[in-house]
């Protein structure tokens, strides 16, 4: 017992390390499938080797194993590398693909599912018809009958915005987070997901969250019955407290999660009747869902949001209360 857990020690630390160094030496990777569009920043991981081999027995996860650096880094990348990512855009397909490779270097098995979108006007101008994806990794042996939760966050910004805040963030701390649960023991299993084409396309309910609502139409009656929970993370890289949403004035998961806070020592403030992000998906189709994350800031929607609107402190205390939810207990 005692050398399993320090197995899954060494594995954690050349987590650690292999992306230190890869942040200050960044490299081009070889992808023959993708000459195009490599990025400079490579996602996160293990630089190398593939997975190790799970532990029989992992140690259980804590707020404590978050690297924030790993959040930062994203957001510079997706927002200060790649930049505006309309959801069926060059730049989007070129996040989407830096993502996946992230997940896998974590070791999680990643699915792209398609998400077709109409033309309209995203906040005031003209987006084409075309299709996203949506990145969604699962951990090694899923069993999609099995209790699970969805953590997840849109990888797509309006046409005008390098998107730091909305949403680089929330995918910074959902790649954060992925890092931190492989090889450590969660209460229940985690599905990760970069939706795509979170960002309005027109005045209506059904004009947005068309990956996350796509994602809900390809779930199995098993996964839904099997779901306890989905979070989704948008904007949460500003402030000094977390914003936990519900999409009435309360619910399950939310109160779940303000427990979680409380637990860990985190400021929030609760955010009744809360609609606007990829847990509304969930919630209409009668799935349990919550959302992290709302604070209002200037550069919203602009050319103004950049990465040094985003405050690593702020991308840690919503990783680490994701991390708390996700302990066993
Ligand atoms: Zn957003």
């Amino acid at each position: 017992m005692r050398r399993l857990a320090s197995s899954v020690a060494v594995t954690a630390a050349l987590f650690a390390i292999s992306g230190c160094s890869a942040d200050e030496a960044p490299r081009v990777e070889v992808d023959p499938t993708r000459a195009a569009a490599v990025p400079t920043t490579p996602p996160p991981g293990p630089s190398s080797s593939p997975a190790p081999d799970p532990a029989p027995d992992p140690a259980p996860v804590t707020p404590d194993d978050l690297d924030r650096s790993t959040a930062v880094r994203a957001v510079r990348h997706l927002a200060g590398e790649i930049g505006p990512r309309e959801a069926t855009g060059r730049s989007y397909a070129s996040a989407a693909a830096w993502v996946a490779r992230g997940f896998r270097r974590l070791g999680y098995d990643v699915e792209r599912q398609r998400v077709d979108v109409p033309a309209g006007e995203s906040w005031g101008v003209p987006v084409p018809a075309g299709s996203s994806v949506n990145v969604v990794a699962r951990p090694v042996g899923f069993e999609p009958g099995e209790p699970y939760v969805v953590v997840g966050a849109h990888l797509d910004t309006v046409p005008q915005a390098p998107g730091a805040e909305d949403n680089a963030s929330g995918v910074g701390v959902v790649l954060a987070v992925a890092e931190a649960v492989a090889g450590r023991r969660t209460r229940l299993p985690v599905v990760f997901v970069a939706f795509g084409a979170e960002e309005p396309r027109g005045p209506g309910d059904d004009d947005h969250h068309y990956g996350s609502r796509r994602y809900v139409d390809l779930m199995t009656p098993a996964e839904r019955t099997a779901l306890r929970g989905m979070v989704s993370l948008d904007r949460v890289g500003v402030g000094a407290r977390v914003p936990v949403g519900s999409a009435g004035d309360s619910d399950p998961v939310q109160r779940a999660l303000l427990a979680a806070a409380r637990r860990a020592g985190i400021p929030t403030v609760p955010d009744p009747q809360q609609r606007s992000s990829d847990h509304w998906s969930f919630v209409r189709a009668g799935l349990p869902g919550a959302r992290l994350g709302s604070t209002p800031y200037a550069g919203y929607h602009s050319a103004g949001d950049v990465p040094a609107v985003v405050s690593p402190s702020q991308l840690a205390r919503a990783g680490r209360l994701l991390l708390e939810w996700l302990a066993p207990r």
